[in-house]
């Protein structure tokens, strides 16, 4: 039975009808899911009978799946195909949505029930997947103090909205810091080093703000590339103090306040719920479990790491001092001369490789490694609806000509598209009714277009990008869970990157690259030298680099591991935590966590360290590879059982173990980086 026969979000469909799909669909295809969503809860809670796994856990999980499939399609085309309508749109269900889920996360009635289900958990006959959504299904009420008192429910949402309102209050403090800011330039010798698109860029920005000369801000298209190539020392220190002491004023933008104030209240509402610090608040759905962990992963990386940082820190000391007698390196410097001693070492540019890897060589290859791997057919097919011409969509089958599942892909930049690169799903893989439904996947990326005279050729950044998103694709078509909460990439955070990270790993790989980096013109094969240069460039400064991660991983925990009362200057909290990973002099005018985003004002806190984590994750993978061969049909297979196709239906550290036989290690990654062996580079 149709739905609505005037709205296509409402009617059933075998994939988004994106053509058919008008913006006045979407508030009333909300509305009306939202609907659906809440009379199928009802009938779990009005129930009669007595809770079940069954009537109770997987009616849950299967609820609101019109929902799901608006949400997505939705906020998807805002992220891909956006307008100012769509946004507004956006601006307008964003608030029901998180009130739907609010309803349903303080329903007492469904708690009830649910934690009936729970507390019999050991008693029923369930599967290891099964185990696992009773036990999400839990969590999700229980860590938003479904089990409290009415009082402390009270204090609970008091914290919960004093947070909210406070993490707002942060991230305005940073942009309005960085948006007050601004390095007017009016001689031309003050821009000696930088590209001329950099230059031409800050005249344009000068002139908007209907000034002479050239303007250079703290937003990081801006700054970076001044930092990176402004000879001019004593400006680039003036840009990067103040880079470096937003939010950081004694005055009406100033963070310090609200730093102390948002860890406090989040140690408070971990001790509500009855954990030690937030940050084992967190980690209860993390890979790595336990602060103690996270603390002794960083510290064992940084005991590894630091004499490869060290070393790298003191050559690229001398050779500032023998290029422009710079006596101590200033943190403003590090950019500048890092940029010039990678030039020395490798003058290897993107103009030289490009030619390369031509998208659709690209594209064919990645398609090749997944068959080589996986036995996976990718075909082209041109009867699905897409949001946008460019978009180009694949049937993936597996050796019996199975479908696998049904790929988007959507390269090149345009207005309406967001920045950066990502896989996204309009409909995830399960099982319902025995019947296995197979997941439609996109990646959406900003690639380099093609031109009148030349194809679209990828830099390597792009390609390691293409690859990465492809990995997370992976994860997604290759989905073989019963539960659509389970499947594919919904897996703990610090586990997600796995599947991507690692397979850049074939981007580097000779044996890989000769699949597909052929020259577009001569048709010749990337050399073997150019791709020694690519491997070493990349691990150039890689010691400082990591500890620059382990420094930032370790204030965040600083912050949030431990019981946050006693601090009251942030500085020399900071500080403290910086000790054991400093390499610059301090610079006593700046602050890193009165701007640091990441953990006050988005989703990060206690999660820095998870960047390192999926590189541990993936190298020691990779060398798993490279031990039985990048191509090795068993090492793929088994990943494949054991991770892909496994979502989140077991602890990771489970899955990790059972594909790897041991707990993941940092020696690959240290290796992989040149960090085991002494650094020996001779400078002349
Ligand atoms: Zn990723």
């Amino acid at each position: 039975m149709p739905i609505s026969v005037d709205n296509p979000l409402l009617e059933e469909f075998s994939f988004a009808p994106f053509s058919n799909i008008k913006n006045e669909h979407f508030k009333p295809a909300f509305l009306r899911s939202i609907e659906i969503a809440k009379t199928e809860i009802d009938l779990v809670t009005s129930s009669k009978e007595d809770p079940t796994f069954k009537n109770t856990i997987e009616t849950l999980e299967f609820s609101g799946k019109q929902l799901d499939l608006v949400t997505s399609i939705f906020f998807n085309l805002n992220s891909a195909e956006t307008n100012d309508e769509i946004q507004k749109i956006a601006q307008e269900v964003s608030p029901l949505l998180s009130e739907f889920k609010n309803d349903v996360i303080l329903n007492k009635a469904l708690f009830e029930r649910v934690k009936t289900v729970y507390l019999q958990m050991e008693s029923l006959d369930l599967t290891i997947e099964q185990r696992m959504l009773l036990d999400q299904k839990y969590k999700a009420f229980s860590r938003n103090g479904a089990n409290l008192s009415e009082d402390k429910k009270k204090e609970l949402r008091e914290i919960d909205k004093q947070l909210s309102t406070l993490s707002l209050k942060f991230g305005e403090n940073v942009l309005a810091e960085t948006n007050r800011f601004e390095l007017l330039i009016t001689k031309e010798k003050d821009l000696e080093g930088l590209p001329d698109s950099v230059k031409e860029e800050a005249e344009a920005t000068a002139k908007e703000k209907n000034k002479e000369g050239w303007i250079f801000t703290l937003e990081y298209p801006s700054y970076i590339p001044f930092m990176k190539y402004a000879k001019n020392r004593e400006l680039r220190k003036e840009l990067a103090l103040a880079f470096g002491a937003k939010g950081f004023h004694n005055d009406e933008l100033d963070n310090q306040q609200n730093v102390l104030q948002i860890v406090n209240l989040r140690y408070q509402r971990a001790r509500l719920l009855g954990f030690e610090t937030h940050a084992d608040f967190v980690l209860e759905e993390r890979m790595a479990e336990k602060p103690e962990k996270v603390k002794s992963f960083l510290s064992e990386l940084l005991t590894k790491a630091k004499p490869a940082a060290q070393g790298e820190f003191s050559e690229l000391e001398n050779f500032a001092k023998n290029l422009d007698q710079i006596d101590r390196l200033e943190k403003w410097d590090a950019a500048y001369y890092g940029e010039k001693l990678k030039q020395e070492l490798f003058d290897l540019d993107d103009e030289k490789l490009k030619p390369y890897f031509k998208l659709e060589n690209v594209i064919d290859g990645i398609f090749e490694v997944a068959n080589r791997l996986y036995e996976l057919n990718f075909e082209e097919v041109f009867e699905v609806d897409t949001y946008h011409p460019d978009v180009k969509t694949y049937q993936v089958t597996d050796v019996k000509n199975n479908p696998v599942a049904l790929f988007y892909a959507d390269f090149h930049p345009r207005p309406g598209k967001r920045d950066g690169a990502w896989m996204t799903v309009y409909r995830p893989q399960y099982v319902q009714n025995d019947k296995n439904y197979r997941p439609h996947i996109s990646i959406v990326c900003n690639f380099t277009k093609p031109t009148k005279k030349t194809p679209s050729l990828l830099t390597f950044n792009e390609v390691t990008t293409l690859f990465h998103e492809f990995g997370h694709a992976l994860h997604g078509m290759l989905a073989d869970t019963t539960y659509p909460s389970l499947s594919g990439t919904s897996v703990y955070w610090d586990f997600v990157e796995l599947p991507s990270q690692m397979l850049e790993n074939w981007c580097y790989e000779q044996e890989a690259l000769q699949i597909f980096a052929k020259h577009y013109e001569t048709k010749e094969i990337i050399p073997e030298k150019l791709i020694e240069k690519i491997k070493k460039a990349s691990n150039f400064h890689e010691g400082m680099a990591t500890l620059r991660q382990i420094s930032f991983g370790m204030l965040d925990m600083s912050w949030h591991g431990i019981d946050p009362s006693k601090i009251k200057d942030i500085k020399a909290h900071e500080d403290a935590a910086f000790e054991p990973t400093k390499l610059y002099p301090d610079v006593p005018q700046n602050c890193m966590s009165t701007s640091f985003s990441h953990i006050f004002q988005g989703g990060y806190s206690s999660g820095y360290y998870s960047y390192k984590w999926a590189e541990v994750l993936d190298a020691d993978t990779f060398e798993y590879f490279q031990e039985n061969g990048i191509f090795s049909r068993e090492i793929a297979q088994s990943f494949r059982d054991h991770v892909l196709s496994r979502g989140g239906t077991e602890h990771p550290m489970t899955l990790y173990k059972r594909f790897r036989g041991k707990e993941p290690q940092p020696d690959a990654l240290l290796k992989r980086a040149g960090l085991m062996k002494k650094q020996r580079r001779i400078m002349d």
